[in-house]
């Protein structure tokens, strides 16, 4: 299957991703992750993003376009992926069904994880990640690690994303409504979008996600 997931910052992608990757057998591309892995190693490609992640924007089409489709040709990405963070306006949009277009392929469905937005500020101030892999994603209250401060899954140290602080947080809402939501629009008129609600515990949502997909964990291999 090729999914992808949209929502505000902090609606819960990378939480659901995780689950919907695994139970489905496909890769979970994350371009924010792949933004933060670029960084943590400083490679170029990391630095042109850092002063764009920091300020909240988003990171020129220039740049993020090449890296999104160089991550969907690698072998793992031959039988699907679920993006998550990608598309994020209508320039990337369009430029991923034009890759799509040319492999011959197409998207199943996009998944709109709908949170109010108050709920959404409150798990962006209490979201903590793994410093060895910032798709380990724990909440101080919601989501707590068995030992505070550390990873459950790697035993790398947890901390606050920099561009989750109140100010950054409310000009990613704002970059959201104004260049990621008309996406929702662009899909809809391709019959593509589903929209989940996203409130009520992870896996409530994981179960929604996948019968909206219309599979069962069981036969998730299958897909
Ligand atoms: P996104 O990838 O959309 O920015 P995350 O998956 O990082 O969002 O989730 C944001 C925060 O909310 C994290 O701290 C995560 O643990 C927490 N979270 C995710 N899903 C839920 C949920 N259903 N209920 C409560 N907290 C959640
Ligand atoms: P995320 O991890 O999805 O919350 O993304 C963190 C930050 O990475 C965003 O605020 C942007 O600065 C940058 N980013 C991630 N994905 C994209 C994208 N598709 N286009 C542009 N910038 C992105």
């Amino acid at each position: 299957m090729r999914i992808v997931l949209v929502g505000p910052p902090g609606a819960g992608k990378g939480t659901q991703a995780a689950y919907l990757a695994k139970n489905l057998g496909i890769p979970h591309i994350s371009t924010g992750d792949l933004f933060r892995a670029n960084m943590s190693q400083g490679t170029p490609l990391g630095q042109q993003a850092k002063e764009y992640m920091s300020a909240g924007q988003l990171v020129p089409d220039s740049v993020t376009i090449g890296m999104a489709e160089d991550r969907m040709e690698q072998p793992d990405a031959e039988g699907g992926f679920l993006l998550d963070g990608f598309p994020r306006n209508i320039g990337q949009a369009q430029a991923l069904d034009d890759y799509l277009q040319r492999k011959g392929l197409s998207l199943d469905a996009v998944l709109d994880l709908e949170v109010p937005e108050d709920e959404v500020v409150k798990r962006i101030a209490g979201r903590r990640i793994c410093r060895n892999d910032s798709s380990h994603v724990y909440h101080e209250v919601y989501n707590k690690p068995k030992t505070a401060g550390v990873c459950d899954q790697c035993g790398g140290e947890l901390y606050q994303r920099e561009d989750d602080s109140e100010e950054t947080v409310r000009k990613r809402l704002d970059v959201y409504h104004t260049e990621t939501e008309p996406i929702i629009d662009y899909f809809k008129a391709q019959d593509l979008v589903i929209t989940i609600p996203a409130m009520g515990p992870v896996d409530e949502v994981t179960r929604r996600s996948m019968a909206a997909l219309e599979v069962t964990e069981d036969d998730g291999d299958a897909a």
